[in-house]
């Protein structure tokens, strides 16, 4: 280990886990992290929820669980050329999604709607939910006991009431302080590789096209560079050798742009990360603009296209509707999800355990379930 940067998270620096547990023999504390999460029955469902496209909508498309490979992926680059612990940013990464509703961003405001009296429903906290309780694995312990780091990078935000209940690692959001590197790092991942594969799939869906893309000026840089090289490439490969050129372009920024803050800050502990003013881990002030540039092309022309707002609609609708349903009358809910570990305790509680239920549905099982429910030709 003696490669890593000071400023990187150390097994032996580690503040631990909830429940002690003894060292691995063979793997760091946070390769059991990881492997914990990959064992994990949330990260299998991970295959059949989406973000923008819903999972029937055709086998190309990204997935959340493809998606959080590919945020692994781009954070492991970045953590290794910083020296920062890549295993710990990979299963940060892999967890990332893991509390994220069936139907993407959708699902995740309808039910956040749906419990407005009730405490709320933030996906980042139930991705903390997802592995501090709700998993059930382990005979000594809820959840998959991560180590704190882990937890911390879990948690990318946190409203200020929730930060309240969550004891020390709800305490940077109190007292604004920073998260560790890895897990500041897995956030540009995740952006980085969500802007670039909802352009390929996008294009892929017939939603936005190259004409349009070459109004974004990081679009367009780089598919002149490859026109230029390649003059008669086109469809596929075209878009591939654009977007390839697209995602070096912010991994290399952000891991020059990172390196220089780190120097800068003179950090040489993580304890001295957590305390800095701001974030370390960032882009350059040209490359957040050119970034920005194409989130918002993005928003305009992919998300907020009427075919995938839609969609949107139908998903609000169906979370809607089995929240409404499940509040109600908790007896329509299967055994396990009504009883759960503890049984609910009053309105809050019977409403956290439908929104933990309907949470952790993929987007098929959702709609069969609102099928079960309303359809009288459907069996139960
Ligand atoms: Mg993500």
């Amino acid at each position: 280990m003696s490669k890593l940067a000071p400023y990187a998270a150390h097994d032996e620096q580690s503040r631990g886990r909830q429940h002690p547990e003894p060292a691995p023999a063979y793997r760091s504390e946070y390769q059991r992290d990881r492997d914990r999460i990959v064992h994990s029955t949330a990260f299998r469902r991970l295959v059949y929820k989406t973000q923008v496209f819903v999972n029937h909508e055709g086998d190309l498309y990204r997935t959340r669980l493809t998606h959080s490979l590919e945020v692994a992926q781009i954070a492991r680059t970045v953590a290794r050329a910083l020296k920062l612990n890549e295993v710990l940013s990979e299963a940060i990464c892999l967890a990332h999604d893991l509390g994220h509703t069936p139907f993407g961003h959708a699902g995740q405001d309808a039910l956040n709607e749906c419990m407005t009296d009730f405490g709320g429903f933030e996906h980042n906290l139930q991705s903390l939910r997802v592995v501090d309780e709700l998993e059930e694995h382990y005979a000594e312990f809820d959840g998959l006991n991560l180590t704190f780091e882990c937890r911390e990078g879990i948690l990318k935000h946190c409203s200020y009431s929730n930060a309240l209940k969550l004891g020390s690692l709800g305490e940077r959001f109190i007292n604004r302080r920073q998260p560790g590197l890895e897990a500041q790092l897995a956030n540009f991942a995740d952006e980085i590789a969500y802007n670039n594969h909802d352009v390929e799939d996008g294009i892929r869906a017939g939603l936005i096209t190259v004409e349009e893309l070459k109004s974004v000026p990081l679009f367009d840089q780089y598919h002149s560079a490859v026109r230029a090289k390649y003059p008669n490439l086109a469809g596929r490969r075209l878009v591939y050798e654009i977007l390839r050129r697209v995602i070096n372009h912010l991994v290399s920024d952000l891991i020059d742009s990172s390196a220089e803050r780190l120097r800068a800050a003179g950090v040489a502990s993580i304890a001295e990360v957590r305390s800095q003013p701001a974030a370390l881990i960032g882009f350059s002030p040209g490359t957040r603009e050119l970034n920005q540039g194409l989130k918002s092309f993005l928003r305009t022309n992919l998300y907020k296209h009427y075919k995938v707002q839609r969609m949107t609609s139908k998903a609000r609708r169906v979370v809607r509707e089995l929240f409404e349903s499940f509040f109600a009358d908790p007896s329509l809910m299967p055994g396990r999800a009504a009883g759960g570990r503890e049984a609910p305790n009053g309105p809050v509680g019977r409403a956290r355990a439908v929104a933990d239920y309907i949470a952790g549905m993929t987007d098929r099982y959702a709609i069969l379930e609102h099928a079960r429910l309303f359809d009288p030709s459907e069996s139960t």
